[in-house]
């Protein structure tokens, strides 16, 4: 039998403050619910306000706690200025999940240097930038967690997708090295590797290529591709405080689906 994600009344982030980044998207907009319904007050970047607008809206009529957060991750001042604003409205960040990420499709001959430069400025130096904003306050704190959304391709590279591969590569590794610095310090940092996830942006390519959702979902040996509940559940589950010795991971989720 194949399942669907299954409902949760988990509450590990009451009155947590937990940032989350790319929240107007298909993934980060079911993390910033989850986090929301678990209690958590969420903090929903993206640099499409409109978009934040409605995602806040939603938590907020769904009973949750939300503020918008609207600035550009390339910019590292912007990033810098986010964490010191969620700081000194709220006095404190437990979780930062740095989600948003680009993906420019191609072999490195159709990549543009622009093409490079954006991908690694959005998927892997707004989180640092991100990053050292927010560790000294989780330092401070003498705990904290950061989630980070890799990917698959990050682990076992694509065809077709190098500069967005060796991004979440970094990330991976990224990932790795801020949880070896700092977990002494009492901050825990993972990543997720998703496989194939149905958002809106998979939708629009599937449709761009005549394919149907059943045509994907039959190259997963699970049987479906992932839902992005699935994603923020397990991020969540990262996030809190279930299990601290988890610390430097990352996570594949992907129905068992190998990379071809
Ligand atoms: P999405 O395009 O729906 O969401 C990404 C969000 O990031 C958008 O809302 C966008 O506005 C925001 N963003 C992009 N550039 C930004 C910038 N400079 N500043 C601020 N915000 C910016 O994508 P998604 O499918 O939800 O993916 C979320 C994450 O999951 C990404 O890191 C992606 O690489 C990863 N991922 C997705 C899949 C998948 O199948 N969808 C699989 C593996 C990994």
């Amino acid at each position: 039998m194949i399942l669907e994600p299954q409902p949760s009344t988990a509450r590990r982030f009451v009155d947590r403050v937990c940032l989350v980044t790319g929240a107007a998207g298909g993934i980060g907009s079911a993390i910033a619910r989850r986090l929301a319904a678990e209690g958590a007050v969420v903090q929903v970047a993206d640099l499409d306000a409109g978009a934040v607008g409605r995602v806040v809206e939603d938590l907020v009529l769904a009973g949750g706690r939300a503020v918008p957060r609207v600035f550009d991750l390339t910019d590292a001042a912007a990033c810098a200025a986010a964490v010191d604003d969620v700081v000194n409205d709220h006095d404190r960040l437990d979780v930062v999940v740095n989600n948003a990420g680009i993906n420019k499709r191609g072999a490195l001959l159709d990549v543009s240097p622009e093409e490079w430069d954006l991908t690694f400025a959005v998927n892997v130096d707004a989180i640092a930038h991100l990053c050292r904003a927010a560790l000294p306050v989780m330092v401070a704190a003498g705990r904290g967690s950061i989630v980070n959304t890799a990917s698959q391709w990050g682990l076992h590279p694509a065809p077709g997708h190098v500069a967005y591969n060796t991004s979440k590569a970094a990330v991976v590794a990224l990932t790795q090295g801020l949880a070896r610095d700092y977990a002494p310090a009492g901050v825990r940092v993972n990543a997720v590797c998703p496989g194939e996830v149905w958002t809106p942006m998979l939708a629009d390519n599937l449709a761009r290529s005549g394919r149907t959702k059943a045509d994907l979902d039959a190259l997963v040996p699970y049987g479906r591709v992932g839902y992005p509940e699935e994603v923020a559940a397990l991020v969540a589950f990262l996030a809190s405080d279930e299990v601290p010795y988890l610390c430097g991971a990352a996570v594949e989720i992907t129905g068992a689906q190998a990379v071809a």
